[in-house]
Protein backbone atom coordinates (compact mmCIF):
# COMPACT_ATOMS: atom_id res chain seq x y z
CA UNK A 1 0.00 0.00 0.00
CA UNK A 2 1.50 3.50 -0.73
CA UNK A 3 2.03 5.71 2.19
CA UNK A 4 0.18 8.86 2.81
CA UNK A 5 1.83 11.65 1.36
CA UNK A 6 4.17 13.78 4.23
CA UNK A 7 5.82 16.99 2.88
CA UNK A 8 7.78 18.91 5.07
CA UNK A 9 11.80 19.68 6.15
CA UNK A 10 13.03 15.84 7.00
CA UNK A 11 14.25 15.97 9.86
CA UNK A 12 18.07 15.16 11.36
CA UNK A 13 18.77 11.92 13.24
CA UNK A 14 18.79 12.83 17.18
CA UNK A 15 22.92 11.49 17.00
CA UNK A 16 23.25 14.79 14.43
CA UNK A 17 22.76 17.35 17.48
CA UNK A 18 26.34 16.98 18.85
CA UNK A 19 27.60 20.39 20.08
CA UNK A 20 29.81 22.69 17.73
CA UNK A 21 33.73 21.71 18.62
CA UNK A 22 34.51 24.77 20.84
CA UNK A 23 38.14 24.98 19.94
CA UNK A 24 36.65 25.36 16.53
CA UNK A 25 34.43 28.03 16.83
CA UNK A 26 37.07 29.90 19.14
CA UNK A 27 39.06 29.21 15.75
CA UNK A 28 36.80 31.00 13.86
CA UNK A 29 36.44 34.42 15.97
CA UNK A 30 40.26 34.46 15.55
CA UNK A 31 40.40 34.02 12.02
CA UNK A 32 37.31 37.07 11.59
CA UNK A 33 39.30 39.14 13.99
CA UNK A 34 42.24 38.90 11.93
CA UNK A 35 40.43 39.27 8.79
CA UNK A 36 39.82 42.79 10.36
CA UNK A 37 43.57 43.47 9.80
CA UNK A 38 43.26 43.19 13.99
CA UNK A 39 46.78 41.62 15.39
CA UNK A 40 45.82 38.84 17.28
CA UNK A 41 48.34 36.64 18.90
CA UNK A 42 46.46 33.38 18.27
CA UNK A 43 47.22 30.32 20.98
CA UNK A 44 44.31 28.79 20.38
CA UNK A 45 45.32 25.94 17.87
CA UNK A 46 45.93 22.55 18.39
CA UNK A 47 48.64 21.89 15.27
CA UNK A 48 52.50 23.02 15.08
CA UNK A 49 53.72 26.18 13.15
CA UNK A 50 56.50 24.39 11.82
CA UNK A 51 56.33 22.86 8.10
CA UNK A 52 56.03 19.63 7.00
CA UNK A 53 59.75 17.72 6.65
CA UNK A 54 60.59 18.28 3.24
CA UNK A 55 61.84 14.40 2.63
CA UNK A 56 58.07 13.45 3.76
CA UNK A 57 56.67 16.41 1.01
CA UNK A 58 58.88 14.32 -1.40
CA UNK A 59 57.89 11.23 -0.66
CA UNK A 60 53.97 12.44 -1.24
CA UNK A 61 55.06 14.41 -4.80
CA UNK A 62 57.14 11.09 -6.04
CA UNK A 63 54.12 9.07 -5.29
CA UNK A 64 51.93 11.18 -7.12
CA UNK A 65 54.05 11.31 -9.76
CA UNK A 66 54.21 7.79 -10.32
CA UNK A 67 50.50 7.55 -10.30
CA UNK A 68 49.59 6.18 -6.89
CA UNK A 69 46.38 8.02 -7.12
CA UNK A 70 44.06 5.17 -7.14
CA UNK A 71 42.18 3.22 -4.10
CA UNK A 72 44.34 0.95 -2.34
CA UNK A 73 43.59 -1.57 0.23
CA UNK A 74 41.17 -0.64 3.13
CA UNK A 75 43.33 -0.89 6.24
CA UNK A 76 46.42 0.86 4.50
CA UNK A 77 49.20 0.30 2.00
CA UNK A 78 51.45 -2.96 3.46
CA UNK A 79 54.84 -1.39 3.35
CA UNK A 80 52.92 1.36 5.87
CA UNK A 81 51.25 -1.27 7.98
CA UNK A 82 54.56 -2.97 8.19
CA UNK A 83 56.48 0.15 9.18
CA UNK A 84 54.03 1.57 11.97
CA UNK A 85 53.98 -2.05 13.69
CA UNK A 86 57.90 -1.84 13.64
CA UNK A 87 58.01 1.30 15.13
CA UNK A 88 55.27 0.56 17.72
CA UNK A 89 57.36 -2.70 18.32
CA UNK A 90 60.84 -0.85 18.78
CA UNK A 91 59.45 2.06 20.58
CA UNK A 92 56.46 1.40 22.75
CA UNK A 93 57.43 -2.64 22.92
CA UNK A 94 54.05 -3.16 21.84
CA UNK A 95 53.74 -6.59 20.64
CA UNK A 96 52.07 -6.53 17.20
CA UNK A 97 52.22 -7.13 13.73
CA UNK A 98 51.29 -5.26 10.10
CA UNK A 99 47.82 -6.96 10.24
CA UNK A 100 47.00 -5.43 13.85
CA UNK A 101 47.60 -1.49 12.19
CA UNK A 102 44.68 0.00 10.92
CA UNK A 103 45.91 3.15 8.86
CA UNK A 104 43.49 5.31 9.34
CA UNK A 105 43.61 9.27 10.55
CA UNK A 106 43.65 9.95 14.02
CA UNK A 107 40.58 11.36 15.03
CA UNK A 108 38.95 8.76 13.34
CA UNK A 109 40.69 6.17 14.95
CA UNK A 110 39.27 6.82 18.43
CA UNK A 111 36.00 7.08 16.52
CA UNK A 112 36.36 3.83 15.15
CA UNK A 113 37.53 2.48 18.35
CA UNK A 114 34.88 3.34 20.24
CA UNK A 115 32.50 2.83 17.75
CA UNK A 116 34.02 -0.90 18.25
CA UNK A 117 33.92 -1.71 21.70
CA UNK A 118 31.11 0.77 23.49
CA UNK A 119 27.29 -0.59 23.18
CA UNK A 120 24.65 1.88 24.42
CA UNK A 121 24.27 2.10 27.64
CA UNK A 122 28.10 1.62 28.64
CA UNK A 123 29.89 4.03 30.37
CA UNK A 124 33.04 5.24 29.12
CA UNK A 125 35.55 6.91 31.63
CA UNK A 126 37.41 10.13 30.48
CA UNK A 127 40.13 12.46 31.68
CA UNK A 128 38.70 15.61 32.52
CA UNK A 129 39.81 17.73 31.59
CA UNK A 130 40.41 16.46 28.20
CA UNK A 131 40.41 16.14 24.69
CA UNK A 132 37.06 17.96 23.46
CA UNK A 133 36.60 14.73 20.67
CA UNK A 134 35.90 11.85 23.26
CA UNK A 135 32.53 12.95 24.70
CA UNK A 136 30.51 13.27 21.78
CA UNK A 137 32.14 10.07 20.43
CA UNK A 138 30.95 7.91 23.33
CA UNK A 139 27.73 9.91 22.88
CA UNK A 140 27.53 8.79 19.46
CA UNK A 141 28.09 5.14 19.78
CA UNK A 142 25.29 5.13 22.72
CA UNK A 143 27.75 5.17 25.69
CA UNK A 144 27.13 7.36 28.56
CA UNK A 145 30.59 9.35 29.48
CA UNK A 146 32.15 9.17 33.11
CA UNK A 147 34.35 12.00 33.80
CA UNK A 148 37.65 10.98 35.76
CA UNK A 149 38.90 14.31 37.05
CA UNK A 150 42.68 14.89 36.77
CA UNK A 151 43.81 17.29 39.81
CA UNK A 152 46.22 20.01 39.13
CA UNK A 153 47.94 18.93 42.67
CA UNK A 154 49.29 15.98 40.83
CA UNK A 155 50.10 17.99 37.06
CA UNK A 156 46.91 16.50 35.65
CA UNK A 157 47.73 12.71 35.70
CA UNK A 158 45.23 10.15 35.43
CA UNK A 159 45.33 8.46 38.52
CA UNK A 160 44.38 4.70 39.27
CA UNK A 161 42.59 5.29 42.63
CA UNK A 162 40.08 8.03 40.50
CA UNK A 163 39.71 5.48 37.76
CA UNK A 164 38.71 2.92 40.36
CA UNK A 165 36.70 4.86 42.30
CA UNK A 166 34.60 5.36 38.98
CA UNK A 167 34.45 1.69 37.83
CA UNK A 168 30.98 -0.28 37.83
CA UNK A 169 29.16 -2.65 36.66
CA UNK A 170 28.52 -0.85 33.43
CA UNK A 171 31.97 0.16 32.94
CA UNK A 172 33.31 -0.89 29.07
CA UNK A 173 36.46 1.21 28.18
CA UNK A 174 38.80 3.75 29.81
CA UNK A 175 40.22 6.31 27.50
CA UNK A 176 43.98 7.51 28.48
CA UNK A 177 45.87 10.58 27.19
CA UNK A 178 49.40 11.08 27.78
CA UNK A 179 50.68 13.27 27.23
CA UNK A 180 47.22 15.56 27.13
CA UNK A 181 45.65 18.01 25.36
CA UNK A 182 44.71 20.36 26.68
CA UNK A 183 46.93 20.11 29.94
CA UNK A 184 50.19 18.94 28.63
CA UNK A 185 50.29 16.61 31.36
CA UNK A 186 51.93 12.86 31.37
CA UNK A 187 51.31 9.98 33.31
CA UNK A 188 53.79 7.73 34.70
CA UNK A 189 54.38 4.42 34.15
CA UNK A 190 52.95 3.76 37.55
CA UNK A 191 49.49 5.40 36.99
CA UNK A 192 49.76 3.60 33.31
CA UNK A 193 50.52 0.14 35.35
CA UNK A 194 48.04 1.31 37.78
CA UNK A 195 45.14 1.34 35.05
CA UNK A 196 46.15 -1.40 32.87
CA UNK A 197 45.80 -3.91 36.35
CA UNK A 198 42.22 -1.93 36.85
CA UNK A 199 40.88 -2.97 33.48
CA UNK A 200 42.13 -6.77 33.67
CA UNK A 201 40.49 -6.77 36.87
CA UNK A 202 37.46 -5.72 36.05
CA UNK A 203 37.58 -7.08 31.70
CA UNK A 204 37.56 -3.37 30.63
CA UNK A 205 39.31 -2.03 27.13
CA UNK A 206 41.15 1.03 27.10
CA UNK A 207 41.60 3.47 24.19
CA UNK A 208 45.26 5.03 25.00
CA UNK A 209 45.41 7.94 22.64
CA UNK A 210 49.32 8.75 22.19
CA UNK A 211 49.12 11.45 19.48
CA UNK A 212 51.38 13.47 21.50
CA UNK A 213 54.03 10.65 22.39
CA UNK A 214 56.79 12.81 19.77
CA UNK A 215 56.47 15.68 22.09
CA UNK A 216 57.29 14.43 25.38
CA UNK A 217 60.21 16.07 27.51
CA UNK A 218 60.18 14.51 30.73
CA UNK A 219 59.78 10.90 31.98
CA UNK A 220 59.49 7.78 30.05
CA UNK A 221 56.22 7.04 28.09
CA UNK A 222 54.32 3.76 28.58
CA UNK A 223 52.11 2.28 26.26
CA UNK A 224 49.47 0.30 28.36
CA UNK A 225 49.74 -2.43 24.77
CA UNK A 226 52.73 -3.21 26.13
CA UNK A 227 52.25 -4.03 29.74
CA UNK A 228 50.75 -7.69 30.86
CA UNK A 229 47.18 -8.21 30.06
CA UNK A 230 47.28 -4.65 28.02
CA UNK A 231 47.56 -5.59 24.30
CA UNK A 232 44.41 -7.64 24.51
CA UNK A 233 42.27 -4.99 25.45
CA UNK A 234 44.11 -1.85 24.04
CA UNK A 235 43.21 0.32 20.96
CA UNK A 236 46.70 2.40 20.66
CA UNK A 237 46.00 5.45 18.73
CA UNK A 238 48.78 7.34 17.12
CA UNK A 239 49.80 9.85 14.37
CA UNK A 240 52.18 12.22 12.40
CA UNK A 241 49.97 15.36 12.55
CA UNK A 242 51.31 16.82 16.03
CA UNK A 243 55.02 15.44 15.97
CA UNK A 244 55.58 15.51 12.30
CA UNK A 245 53.44 18.77 11.94
CA UNK A 246 51.33 17.21 9.78
CA UNK A 247 47.80 18.12 10.72
CA UNK A 248 46.47 18.59 7.10
CA UNK A 249 47.56 15.14 5.78
CA UNK A 250 45.36 13.31 7.83
CA UNK A 251 47.43 10.63 8.54
CA UNK A 252 47.22 8.64 11.82
CA UNK A 253 46.37 5.01 12.99
CA UNK A 254 45.19 2.54 14.98
CA UNK A 255 46.81 -0.69 16.63
CA UNK A 256 44.67 -3.43 17.83
CA UNK A 257 44.37 -7.05 18.67
CA UNK A 258 42.84 -9.56 16.45
CA UNK A 259 39.44 -9.31 16.46
CA UNK A 260 39.30 -5.69 17.32
CA UNK A 261 41.31 -4.31 14.86
CA UNK A 262 38.80 -6.11 11.92
CA UNK A 263 36.07 -4.17 13.40
CA UNK A 264 37.41 -0.94 12.99
CA UNK A 265 38.92 -2.42 9.51
CA UNK A 266 35.26 -3.30 8.32
CA UNK A 267 33.73 0.18 9.71
CA UNK A 268 36.51 1.87 7.71
CA UNK A 269 35.76 -0.06 5.09
CA UNK A 270 31.94 1.31 4.94
CA UNK A 271 33.13 4.43 5.43
CA UNK A 272 36.38 6.56 4.02
CA UNK A 273 37.84 3.29 2.67
CA UNK A 274 40.91 4.38 3.24
CA UNK A 275 43.21 7.43 3.62
CA UNK A 276 44.45 9.06 1.10
CA UNK A 277 46.54 6.78 -1.19
CA UNK A 278 49.74 9.21 -2.17
CA UNK A 279 49.85 10.33 1.41
CA UNK A 280 50.52 6.95 3.16
CA UNK A 281 53.67 6.82 0.62
CA UNK A 282 54.91 10.18 2.43
CA UNK A 283 53.82 8.77 6.22
CA UNK A 284 55.91 5.82 4.85
CA UNK A 285 59.17 8.35 4.61
CA UNK A 286 58.09 9.97 7.88
CA UNK A 287 57.85 6.96 9.98
CA UNK A 288 61.10 5.39 8.47
CA UNK A 289 63.05 8.23 8.04
CA UNK A 290 65.10 10.11 9.64
CA UNK A 291 63.41 11.49 12.75
CA UNK A 292 65.81 14.13 13.57
CA UNK A 293 63.13 16.70 12.47
CA UNK A 294 60.91 15.67 14.96
CA UNK A 295 63.86 16.22 18.02
CA UNK A 296 64.35 19.60 16.47
CA UNK A 297 60.97 20.84 16.68
CA UNK A 298 60.32 18.71 20.12
CA UNK A 299 63.39 20.99 21.26
CA UNK A 300 61.51 24.22 20.44
CA UNK A 301 58.55 23.47 21.90
CA UNK A 302 60.35 22.54 25.09
CA UNK A 303 62.11 25.91 25.01
CA UNK A 304 59.35 27.57 24.13
CA UNK A 305 57.63 26.03 27.58
CA UNK A 306 60.40 27.23 29.36
CA UNK A 307 59.91 30.71 27.93
CA UNK A 308 56.15 30.47 28.24
CA UNK A 309 55.15 28.65 31.65
CA UNK A 310 57.78 30.76 34.27
CA UNK A 311 56.34 33.96 32.32
CA UNK A 312 52.55 33.18 32.56
CA UNK A 313 53.24 32.04 36.79
CA UNK A 314 54.37 35.25 37.26
CA UNK A 315 51.04 36.57 36.77
CA UNK A 316 48.95 37.92 39.35
CA UNK A 317 46.32 35.15 40.62
CA UNK A 318 48.10 32.51 37.64
CA UNK A 319 49.16 29.24 38.52
CA UNK A 320 50.37 26.68 35.99
CA UNK A 321 51.88 23.01 36.98
CA UNK A 322 55.18 22.21 34.08
CA UNK A 323 53.48 20.56 30.88
CA UNK A 324 55.48 17.18 30.78
CA UNK A 325 54.62 17.38 26.62
CA UNK A 326 52.11 18.07 23.92
CA UNK A 327 52.35 22.05 23.36
CA UNK A 328 49.60 23.25 25.70
CA UNK A 329 49.60 25.01 29.36
CA UNK A 330 46.87 24.96 31.32
CA UNK A 331 47.18 27.56 33.76
CA UNK A 332 44.36 28.46 36.54
CA UNK A 333 43.15 31.88 37.19
CA UNK A 334 42.16 32.80 40.56
CA UNK A 335 38.78 33.69 40.28
CA UNK A 336 38.95 36.74 43.18
CA UNK A 337 41.27 38.94 40.59
CA UNK A 338 40.27 37.60 37.11
CA UNK A 339 36.61 36.57 37.85
CA UNK A 340 34.45 33.41 37.85
CA UNK A 341 33.82 32.40 34.43
CA UNK A 342 36.71 31.26 31.65
CA UNK A 343 34.45 31.84 28.50
CA UNK A 344 34.37 35.59 29.98
CA UNK A 345 37.61 35.60 30.34
CA UNK A 346 38.66 34.60 27.05
CA UNK A 347 36.25 36.76 25.60
CA UNK A 348 38.18 39.64 27.60
CA UNK A 349 41.87 38.57 26.60
CA UNK A 350 40.88 38.50 23.51
CA UNK A 351 38.85 41.79 23.10
CA UNK A 352 41.42 43.54 25.88
CA UNK A 353 44.90 42.38 24.98
CA UNK A 354 44.30 40.71 21.86
CA UNK A 355 45.95 37.19 22.82
CA UNK A 356 43.47 34.54 22.17
CA UNK A 357 43.05 31.30 24.16
CA UNK A 358 40.46 28.38 24.72
CA UNK A 359 38.23 29.17 27.46
CA UNK A 360 39.20 25.87 30.24
CA UNK A 361 35.46 24.57 30.49
CA UNK A 362 35.41 23.19 26.86
CA UNK A 363 37.26 20.55 28.13
CA UNK A 364 35.27 19.48 31.22
CA UNK A 365 34.28 20.65 34.64
CA UNK A 366 37.62 20.13 35.67
CA UNK A 367 38.94 22.95 33.19
CA UNK A 368 36.40 25.68 34.72
CA UNK A 369 38.96 28.50 35.94
CA UNK A 370 41.29 27.56 33.41
CA UNK A 371 42.31 28.55 30.14
CA UNK A 372 44.51 26.60 27.34
CA UNK A 373 47.22 28.57 25.43
CA UNK A 374 49.19 26.41 22.70
CA UNK A 375 52.80 27.26 22.94
CA UNK A 376 53.35 26.38 18.85
CA UNK A 377 53.67 29.93 18.41
CA UNK A 378 57.10 31.73 17.86
CA UNK A 379 59.26 32.92 20.70
CA UNK A 380 58.40 36.31 19.88
CA UNK A 381 54.58 35.78 19.71
CA UNK A 382 54.72 34.36 22.94
CA UNK A 383 56.69 37.30 24.34
CA UNK A 384 54.41 39.64 22.63
CA UNK A 385 51.66 37.25 24.60
CA UNK A 386 52.82 37.35 27.92
CA UNK A 387 53.72 41.27 27.45
CA UNK A 388 49.78 42.01 26.74
CA UNK A 389 48.79 39.91 29.35
CA UNK A 390 50.82 41.68 32.10
CA UNK A 391 49.40 45.18 30.64
CA UNK A 392 45.41 43.58 31.23
CA UNK A 393 46.60 42.38 34.43
CA UNK A 394 47.80 45.93 35.41
CA UNK A 395 44.56 47.34 34.63
CA UNK A 396 42.67 44.39 36.83
CA UNK A 397 41.04 46.36 39.63
CA UNK A 398 42.27 43.65 42.27
CA UNK A 399 45.70 45.15 40.93
CA UNK A 400 44.59 49.15 41.75
CA UNK A 401 43.23 48.36 45.15
N1 LIG B 1 43.70 13.17 19.98
C1 LIG B 1 44.05 14.32 20.56
C2 LIG B 1 44.29 14.34 22.03
C3 LIG B 1 44.17 15.50 19.80
O1 LIG B 1 44.52 16.65 20.39
C4 LIG B 1 43.91 15.44 18.41
C5 LIG B 1 44.01 16.65 17.52
N2 LIG B 1 43.64 17.85 18.08
C6 LIG B 1 43.54 14.21 17.86
C7 LIG B 1 43.45 13.11 18.66
C8 LIG B 1 43.20 14.08 16.40
O2 LIG B 1 44.30 14.19 15.61
P1 LIG B 1 44.20 14.31 14.02
O3 LIG B 1 43.87 15.74 13.74
O4 LIG B 1 45.54 13.94 13.56
O5 LIG B 1 43.15 13.38 13.55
Amino acid sequence: MRQPLRRGVPRLSARSGLQESATTAIGERVREMQRQGIDVVALTLGEPDFDTPDHVKEAAMAAIRAGKTKYVSAPGIPELRAAISRREQAVNHIPCEARHVLVTPSKLACFLGLQSCVEPGDEVLLPDPGWVSYDPMVRWAGGTPVAVPLERGTDFRMRPEAVAERITPKTRCIVLNSPSNPTGGVNTPSDVRGIVELAVDHDLWILSDEIYQGIRYEGEHVSPASLPGGWERTWTVGGLSKSFAMTGWRIGWLVAPDNAVDAAIRLQSHTITHPTSFVQDAAVAAVTGSQESVRQMRDEFRARRDLFVPALRELPGVSCPLPGGAFYAFPSFDPGIWGEDDVALCQRILQEARVAGTPGSAFGSQGRGHIRFSYAASRERLTEAIRRLQGLAQALPAQRA
